[in-house]
């Protein structure tokens, strides 16, 4: 690869990227603090359970799959990966759990690096929503033996079509019954005006993210899903709080001024791909810049579109969030799947879709089923399947990889699939 080449393919920087950095370490370091005075409750959150009950009542939160993924994207998750297996979790389980678990009891952290931070919040309550998978539930029974604290959470619904009322009042009464828990651990009572104030400040995080996401729509597109996956922390971690609506209305300008201007992520997009599955945070670099090399962009994918929960509704919070958490693309059956991507295709229209499979994510993997075949079917968009993992990289062929994408996009150039 040339020099010139490698500029091209480099990733356009963003000017709020440095209020990214600072949005995250304002995070990680209340939680810090917290943490080490006991000043404030600390509740662990999966990254789509009831995080704004959990704000609305006062708690800081930590999201563990967030540290998952850096543990991925530092590429310190394979190192840490077997300490878990040694206590008996399997290393074709989740490999977010095995890397956490792992990177805890080798009393190891990302947070050193980044912020100085020695060790993961200690929690106060342990908080799950099964609604994309039981691994979150396992992961956090083991922290609630380790520091001997309560583990709480919602048992939802799985591979569902149409969401039926008696699904929604049945979860939103499983978010309502949490609180008698949280009021105990937290020593607050539970204040209906906060609660909806989160449940604002959330849906308002979600409507901005989902149109940052959207702008990707515009030809060229002013960004990548691999933008799209480092920006989306804030829609993780900071809804239900102000800093998440204040960091994308920062984004947003920024991504319109691109439009405005023609700016597009890639040099002469050519190429229009979604992406279907788990990031494999190690390679996204890699595959960033292979990709831009090949005029490709990815501009949407079912990962960073799992952040938007418009249905939340502060006059109706309890049965909104039920609402809202259950209509996720993980919770929802095959024939939900494929119409959600069919619509992806008529906004964005991608010519072409990488299916990761993920080995450890059986539950963020959907090529396992024919999927890819029936939407070819559909809408004549072709799909290449790459093998590989969110964090564990033995899973991983980049030789292999590589090939494959290069193989599709001549494919794609050659009309030959
Ligand atoms: S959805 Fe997949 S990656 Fe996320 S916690 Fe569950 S098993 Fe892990």
């Amino acid at each position: 690869m040339s020099d010139k080449q490698t500029a091209t393919a480099k990733r356009k920087a963003f000017e709020c990227s440095g209020k990214l950095k600072q949005v995250m370490a304002d995070h990680f370091l209340e939680l810090d603090r917290a943490s080490q005075s006991g000043d404030r409750k600390i509740a662990w959150c999966s990254s789509v359970g009831p995080a704004e009950l959990l704000r609305g009542m006062g708690f800081l939160v930590y999201y563990p799959e967030n540290h998952g993924a850096m543990l991925g994207a530092s590429r310190m998750a394979a190192d840490v990966i077997p300490y878990a297996n040694a206590e008996g979790y399997s290393p074709d389980i989740c490999s977010y759990l095995t890397s956490d678990i792992g990177a805890f009891l080798k009393e190891k952290t990302p947070l050193t690096k980044a912020y100085n931070i020695s060790a993961v919040p200690r929690p106060d309550v342990l908080v799950f929503n099964t609604n994309q998978c039981r691994d979150v539930k396992d992961w956090f029974a083991w922290y609630a033996r380790h520091f001997n604290v309560p583990l709480t959470g919602v048992h939802t619904y799985r591979d569902i079509g149409e969401i039926r009322d008696y699904q929604v009042k049945e979860i939103a009464q499983q978010i309502e019954d949490l609180i008698p828990g949280l009021e105990a651990v937290g020593g607050v009572k539970f204040d209906m005006d906060r609660f909806k104030e989160a449940v604002v400040l959330s849906k308002k995080t979600s409507q901005l993210w989902r149109t940052c996401l959207e702008t990707a729509s515009a030809v060229p597109s002013p960004w990548t899903f691999f933008d799209a996956a480092i920006h989306m922390a804030p829609a993780v971690v900071a809804r239900g709080i102000r800093a998440g609506v204040d960091y994308y209305e920062i984004l947003l300008p920024e991504l319109e001024d691109r439009i405005q201007n023609g700016i597009g992520a890639v040099e002469d997009e050519k190429h229009r791909l979604y992406w279907e599955g788990m990031p494999i945070w190690g390679k996204l670099r890699a595959l960033s810049e292979q990709l831009s090399e090949l005029k490709a962009c990815v501009v949407a994918s079912t990962y960073c579109n799992s952040w938007i929960y418009e249905q939340l509704d502060p006059a109706n919070p309890f049965e909104s969030m039920a609402l809202a958490y259950t209509e996720l693309f993980i919770v929802r059956d095959e024939a939900y799947k494929e119409q959600y991507i069919q619509k992806c295709h008529d906004l964005y229209r991608f010519d072409g879709i990488i299916f990761h499979d993920a080995k450890t994510c059986p539950n963020n993997t959907n090529s396992r089923y024919g999927m890819p075949e029936r939407l070819r079917g559909k809408t004549g968009v072709p799909a290449v399947i790459i093998n590989g993992d969110l964090n564990d990289l033995r899973c991983y062929s980049e030789e292999q990889t590589k090939t494959n994408i290069e193989a599709f996009i001549e494919q794609l150039e050659e009309g030959m699939v």
